[in-house]
């Protein structure tokens, strides 16, 4: 099957048939006839191509919890779609068979769907969103712009499972039909971000910027042994978030198990993340919940003030909802989120 080709946006030509991909903070000089880091957008004749336009390799309905989106219409469902790429080569990535898939390879198993389809699809599912996920959203920007742009007129909401590695262009073309997101906070040292196929500034820049731009803001991390476990680094995603980004943000401490190039690496021990947790509780974090990690309590959302349960999950699922507003039912205290009174019929 041969590719199907749309011209990218966001880049510039330059001399000698290069172009210049403003895409996201690699900000790739790409020669005629190559491709940038991502591997999933190339020079042709002088222009950049976008290489997985018009294509998806996994479509599924899920739980909006299992981006994870928390305190974003809870129990509803989202569309959730990835073409192949990205542009971070994470030795731990859970959905490397489509991160890391060849654009050749992704031309063979990827399914064509229009815009129109894939809307009209989630709309007749019951889903109250589209969600770009599974692989960095970035680098099928041009694809999610016409998708999210109808989805938008059609009154769904959009959502980003994303890295943060994008250009403040981008997300400015986007944040009019951007509802939410959940950013992976990897690490706080840019040595660890270098490891992955990044760098910390530009995810930092990103958060600041959503924020500002009034995109939901949810943050993940995955604490992995010996890669962003120590203390003081906790310390400082947490003290980040409630600085810079507000202590009404939630924070998902997600456990580490063995995938891809890291199977040898132990899971997260538990006492761990209860640290991670304490730690961010310290710095003011008032919603800190537990990913990969079942017990009592793990996922559920609680009054910071008065302490009564809200809404009641296990994993992903959801339990009970008892907002009947954004107000907390008990004292009235305004709980941060968007939706938060929506019941699942
Ligand atoms: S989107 Fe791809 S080509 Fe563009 S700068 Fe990023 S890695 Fe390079």
């Amino acid at each position: 099957m041969a590719k199907k080709l749309k011209e990218a946006m966001l880049y510039q030509k330059q001399q000698d048939r290069r172009v210049f991909c403003q895409l996201c903070p690699h900000y790739c000089v790409i020669d005629e006839g190559k491709r940038g880091i991502c591997q999933v957008r190339e020079n042709q004749d002088g222009l950049l191509y976008s290489l997985v336009y018009g294509r998806t390799v996994t479509q599924n309905i899920d739980g909006v919890e299992k981006k994870p989106l928390f305190h974003f219409y809870p129990g509803s469902k989202t569309y959730s779609l990835a073409t192949a790429g990205c542009n971070f080569h994470c030795q731990y990535c859970t959905n490397w068979q489509v991160s890391q898939m060849s654009v050749e390879e992704f031309a063979e198993c990827g399914v064509e769907a229009t815009p129109e389809k894939i809307v009209s699809t989630a709309i007749e599912a019951g889903c109250q969103s589209i969600a770009y996920t599974y692989v960095e959203p970035t680098i099928f920007f041009e694809y999610i712009h016409e998708i999210a742009s109808l989805a938008h007129s059609y009154g769904l909401f959009n959502l980003f499972k994303t890295n943060g590695f994008m250009t403040a262009e981008m997300l400015k073309i986007c944040h009019p039909y951007l509802n939410a997101a959940n950013v992976d906070l990897k690490a706080f040292r840019d040595k660890t971000y270098r490891q992955m196929g990044g760098s910390l500034q530009p995810v930092l820049d990103s958060l600041k910027l959503m924020k500002s731009l009034g995109i939901w803001l949810e943050i993940t991390t995955v604490i992995i042994p010996g890669i962003n476990d120590e203390p003081e680094e906790l310390a400082d995603i947490a003290e980040f978030i409630a600085q810079e980004l507000g202590i009404d943000v939630p924070w998902h401490i997600t456990r580490f198990f063995p995938a891809y190039k890291m199977e040898n690496v132990q899971p997260t021990p538990l006492e761990i993340l209860y640290e991670a947790r304490d730690i961010g509780l310290g710095k003011g974090l008032q919603y800190v919940y537990f990913g990969n990690f079942l017990g009592r309590g793990n996922q559920d959302t609680v009054c910071p003030t008065c302490k009564q349960l809200l809404i009641q999950r296990r994993g992903f699922e959801l339990i009970e909802n008892l907002m009947q507003s954004n107000q907390c039912p008990f004292c009235e205290t305004l709980i941060p989120g968007v939706g938060l009174c929506h019941q699942v019929s």
